[in-house]
């Protein structure tokens, strides 16, 4: 098969998460879920009009059938390993983060309750996102399945899968316990990279 599109490499091991989220949770999760929708995009895309595109640009631009599907969900797991870290105490927002957060919810922990209420009340599979408008405005998003706020014109700037996948070793149906445990696996330096300049 001709790679055209590679998962990245994890910057931790799989049991580093542990216990918030175990090494059993994190290896399926990376090596078989998300690995799966890059294998199946490197054999959707060939001979196709979205080769030679980047994995950001058919994300963005292909909205319906398997290879939007993949290309969603490729992209999607990339952000969502990215910023996960190891370790129990999460690292604060950069100043200009921090700022466009109390600007839009009031406070921080305003912002975490507003996303894990996104989460919890999103029906079957999909995806909860922090995102940036044009005006630098940010919200909270529930998108369902492979969906992505670049087809909405939305600027992506932290996510939270909520497929079953991502938390039912784990915590079976109890998703909100999930999004507890997940607040200290957040790494708000890179998230903060991805609104600065
Ligand atoms: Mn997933």
């Amino acid at each position: 098969m001709n790679l055209l599109f590679t998962l990245p490499l994890l910057g931790f091991q799989y049991g580093d998460l542990a216990p918030m989220m175990s090494a059993a949770t994190v290896e399926t999760h990376y090596s078989k879920h998300a690995q799966s929708y890059f294998d199946q995009l490197n054999q959707l895309v060939p001979g196709t009009e979205w080769e030679g595109m980047s994995l950001d640009d058919i994300a963005a631009k292909a909205t319906t059938g398997p290879i939007a599907r993949n290309a969603g969900q490729a992209w999607n797991h990339q952000m969502f390993f990215e910023q996960l870290r190891p370790g129990k105490s999460s690292k604060q927002p950069s100043d200009e983060l921090l700022f466009l957060i109390e600007s839009s919810f009031g406070s921080f922990d305003a912002m975490l309750a507003n996303l894990k209420q996104a989460a919890v009340s999103l029906f079957g599979s999909g995806w909860v996102w922090l995102v940036m408008d044009d005006e630098g405005r940010l919200s909270v998003q529930q998108l369902q399945n492979d969906d992505n706020p670049l087809r909405h014109g939305w600027k992506p700037v932290m996510t939270i899968d909520v497929w079953e996948h991502a938390y039912y070793l784990d915590y079976r149906n109890r998703r909100g316990d999930y999004i507890d445990q997940l607040w200290p696996l957040i790494n708000w330096k890179v998230i903060s990279s991805r609104i600065a300049g």
